[in-house]
């Protein structure tokens, strides 16, 4: 199989833009939950990049529990993305939900991310592999690590290599955290398969305050990288806001991360 370790026994390196991820470098990929609006994006997207975040997230799509929550800014988000990548030179990463807007997210976006809920939305999984954007795979609800690489394999099984996989927390029985986050998964996954993985504190806890110690951990896992939310004013944003980091917060994150780089 394309992903497996078998077929190509040294790790691959996927290229964002000017970032690789899978090389000796921790890539934190940072911003909002949902992009709200030019000043919250531009000024989330500056603290970040300050703060040593080599690439910008924020969906213009979002796969909203409830029909009646925020929806994202669809298009015009994009737009914002496009132009803040512009002001600021951070490569953008966010999530396509449907096959059909693929080439337009692709237009705007360096990294696709399939999100959580499709990780097995397979007509999905096939557009992305026809795409020549990277693509960033973020692990099912309940999904097995057999399941996560079968659906990475789709993508590669389309002539698109350019998997990175993110590991973002499971539904198990325990309720103190939104998601139980599977940092065992990531040596797992460096066994099994070539491909760079990430890992998500945010959503795999869901408590800002959780957020650091996990993104300690996962470095110390051998995690190649972080995707973090953060958000100017966690109390006002449309989506995630507990689960956010301030800029503040997120800055001495970055210290620890670098600390945990440099030992392990
Ligand atoms: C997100 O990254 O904002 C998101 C919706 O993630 P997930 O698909 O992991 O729930
Ligand atoms: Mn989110």
């Amino acid at each position: 199989k394309l992903a497996s370790r078998e077929f190509r026994p040294e790790s691959s390196r996927v290229r964002v833009g000017a970032v690789e991820i899978g090389g000796p470098e921790i890539v934190v990929i940072a911003g909002p939950c949902s992009v709200e609006s030019l000043e919250q994006l531009l000024e989330t997207a500056q603290a970040v990049g300050e703060a040593g975040a080599a690439l910008l997230r924020g969906g213009a799509f979002k796969p909203r529990t409830s029909p009646y929550a925020f929806q994202g800014l669809a298009e015009q988000g994009l737009k914002l993305l496009a132009q803040t990548r512009a002001q600021t030179g951070l490569g953008v990463v966010t999530e396509v939900l449907s096959p059909a807007e693929v080439e337009l997210v692709a237009a705007h976006a360096d990294m696709l991310q399939v999100g959580a809920r499709n990780m097995q939305n397979f007509p999905l999984l096939r557009e992305v592999g026809r795409s020549r954007r990277p693509v960033l795979l973020k692990r099912g609800l309940s999904a097995t690590i057999e399941e996560w690489l079968m659906a990475a394999e789709y993508v590669m099984s389309e002539g698109n290599h350019q998997v990175v996989l993110c590991e973002r927390g499971i539904r198990t029985f325990e309720t103190a955290t939104r998601n139980t986050l599977d940092l065992s998964a990531v040596p797992v996954v460096k066994e099994r398969s070539h491909l760079p993985v990430v890992v998500d504190p945010s959503h795999g806890t869901g408590y800002w305050s959780l957020v650091a110690p996990m993104a300690l951990a996962a470095v110390a896992a051998g995690a190649d990288g972080l995707l973090v939310e953060v958000h100017p004013r966690p109390d006002q944003a449309l989506s995630d806001g507990p689960q956010s980091l301030k800029p503040d917060r997120f800055a001495q994150m970055m210290e620890g991360v670098r600390a945990v780089a440099r030992s392990v």
